[in-house]
């Protein structure tokens, strides 16, 4: 099993399609969707972790892509790197999920990597560049 993480744009024709339904029933893949902002007709985007076999995630991406969706693959991951960062707290007021948070006692920061979606916002938010994407 393999599992990867999706940056999907959907054009704004394309907002409202079922495709995540038919990456579960055609492609038997396992989606777990951590971002999403989708109107009807405006252009949305998506951050999806999905989980199947290099075949199924093969097929469900041609699938998407098939569809009109432009597919890129996110980041695997984020690494702090605390030589950098001056616990100045900045990032933990972009961080919506809470994942990066002040230390009350010690005030250092403290990154929880279950509730991180990938939303990047801490990287554009940290001045001393301490965040960094890895994919
Ligand atoms: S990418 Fe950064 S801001 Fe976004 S959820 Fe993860 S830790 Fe928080
Ligand atoms: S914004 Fe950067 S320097 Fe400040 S606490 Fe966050 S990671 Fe550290």
């Amino acid at each position: 099993m393999a599992r990867k993480r999706l940056d999907l744009t959907f054009p704004p024709r394309q907002s409202l399609k079922p495709v995540i339904y038919h990456l579960v029933k055609d492609y038997d893949l396992v989606p777990n969707i951590l971002r999403a902002q989708i109107h009807p007709a405006q252009e949305g985007r998506m951050v999806l972790e999905v989980t199947g076999t290099k075949e199924d995630f093969a097929a469900g991406v041609a699938f998407l892509e098939g569809q009109g969706l432009i597919v890129n693959e996110a980041a695997s991951d984020i690494v702090l790197d605390e030589e950098r960062c001056v616990n100045c707290g900045l990032c933990t007021a972009v961080c919506k999920p809470d994942a990066l948070t002040l230390d009350p006692e010690a005030q250092t920061l403290c990154f929880d990597k279950d509730k991180c979606v990938y939303c990047e916002a801490c990287v554009i938010a940290c001045p001393r560049r301490a965040i960094t994407l890895t994919f």
